[in-house]
């Protein structure tokens, strides 16, 4: 059979795997269930605001997620993501900046001006970071309470413990000790600007995976939206895909869907059976954005600030990054306890350093299995499946990052790397 590829699931770990496979001249079919692409990071519009079904930001590290935008929108890059050196602040008690240094010492210099710690928990957090910047251990069965139980509480309140559930959507009780450590080497281990905060300047579905589809449409593959895969038949020369409209065959396929979502496709193909009940064991953890609508004329003092003492981790001021004048999103990771008037309470925190006015319009998006819990020993699948004609792409197959936009598009380069050296 000549090779024809369907990838199924149009998030940015299928649109980069269709992407690349097209780009090596291979036709490919884009099968996406919803009507907007980008999955997990997409654009939403309510009431006549664009927004996003999540607030995301990148890190300086994400170099596959920077590079597959920068192709993808070269005249317009520095339009596209706002990059500002990592400043964490968390008024009135606590704030952090990198200074311009190379990394590590960035980091080191940082936690030693750090304001609102004294001398001793400055000189404690600097200790520990350079220790875990150089720990080789495999860490694999600690959680993140456990790495930091040395540290004294308020570097754990104020520093490490968000900096776990911001990174890997996981409390730090049952974050993997693993994986926090390899964010902070991919973060502070390499370059300086590997800790660069990068916030999204345009909505999630315009930043990639749309110029990614119609990249893909220009070299003649096709993307085929609302048309969910119901059930795949694997034969030994070719895959079969049904959909609400038929059936197509293919020679090879990508299944980029969620994780929550891979067990309905691939249980009933003997070969993916134990994938399937591997990945079907995983939990999951929400994050809640809630976007505020303030007085246009209102505006943060800085594009983003840390929130202490209650749901929200982070709120974030889209008049700054995407021109919505007095638009904040307030952001709630491992957001499983949240009460029902939690936007109040996070407008609360906000009104400890900003005097905002009050709320005009308000909204909350509750993504409840926005990622997989990230839990020490967790397994997660490589890209090629024990099918030869059958491959994974998302952002819970193997790789350095947590739940992330880097991961998914790894696997998406991955996957259709493993697959082209197959033909
Ligand atoms: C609220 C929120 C905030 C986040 N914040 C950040 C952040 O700040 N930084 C960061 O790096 N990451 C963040 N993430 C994580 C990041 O969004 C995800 O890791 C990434 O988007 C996952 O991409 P994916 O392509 O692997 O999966 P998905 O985005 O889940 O894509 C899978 C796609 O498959 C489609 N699909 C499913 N079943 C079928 C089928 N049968 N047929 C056809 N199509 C199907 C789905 O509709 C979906 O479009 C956040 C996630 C959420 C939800």
């Amino acid at each position: 059979m000549k090779p024809a590829v369907a990838v199924i699931g149009g998030g940015w770990a299928g649109c980069t795997a269709a992407l690349t496979v097209a780009e090596a001249g291979v036709a490919v079919t884009l099968y996406e269930a919803s009507r907007t692409l980008g999955g997990r990071a997409r654009s939403v519009e309510l009431e006549g605001r664009s927004l996003d079904n999540g607030q995301h930001i990148l890190l300086g590290a994400y170099e596959q997620t920077l590079q597959l935008i920068e192709r993808l929108h070269p005249a317009t890059t520095q339009h596209g993501l706002w990059r500002l050196p990592l400043t964490l602040k968390q008024p009135p008690d606590f704030s952090f900046a990198c200074p311009p240094l190379p990394a590590p010492l960035h980091l080191l210099a940082g936690l030693l001006t750090a304001r609102g710690l004294n001398w001793g928990e400055k000189l404690a957090a600097a200790r520990w970071a350079h220790a875990l910047l150089n720990k080789t251990d495999s860490l694999d069965h600690l959680s993140v309470s456990q790495l930091t139980r040395s540290q004294p509480e308020k570097l754990c309140r104020l520093l490490w413990h968000p900096l776990c559930v911001s990174a890997l959507n996981t409390p730090p009780q049952t974050a993997s000790a693993r994986v926090f450590r390899d964010v902070v080497c991919a973060a502070f281990g390499g370059r300086r600007h590997h800790s660069d905060l990068l916030l999204p300047r345009r909505d999630l579905t315009a930043l990639l995976p749309a110029p990614a589809a119609a990249r893909l449409v220009e070299l003649g593959g096709e993307v085929r939206m609302a048309c969910r895969v119901t059930a795949l038949d694997a034969a030994a020369d070719g895959i079969t895909l049904t959909t609400h409209d038929g059936s197509a065959v293919y020679s090879h396929i990508v299944v980029a869907v969620a994780p929550q979502h891979l067990a309905a496709l691939a249980a009933p193909v003997a070969a993916l059976q134990s994938l399937a009940g591997e990945v079907g064991a995983y939990r999951y953890q929400p994050i809640a954005t809630g976007y505020v609508q303030y007085d246009p004329a209102f505006r943060l003092a800085a594009p983003l600030f840390a929130l202490a003492g209650g749901p929200a981790q982070f709120v974030f001021d889209r008049g700054q990054s995407h021109g919505q004048a007095g638009l904040l999103a307030f952001v709630a990771s491992a957001a499983a306890n949240l009460s029902a008037d939690w936007l109040d309470e996070a407008e609360i925190q906000l009104q400890r350093f900003a005097e905002p006015g009050p709320a005009r319009w308000r909204r909350r998006i509750i993504e409840k299995n926005a990622t997989y819990a990230c839990v020490p020993g967790l397994a997660r699948p490589a890209v090629c499946t024990a099918h030869p004609r059958i491959f994974l792409a998302g952002d819970y197959t193997a790789g350095p990052y947590p739940a992330t936009l880097e991961s998914a598009t790894q696997s998406g380069v991955q996957s259709a790397g493993a697959l082209l050296e197959k033909l």
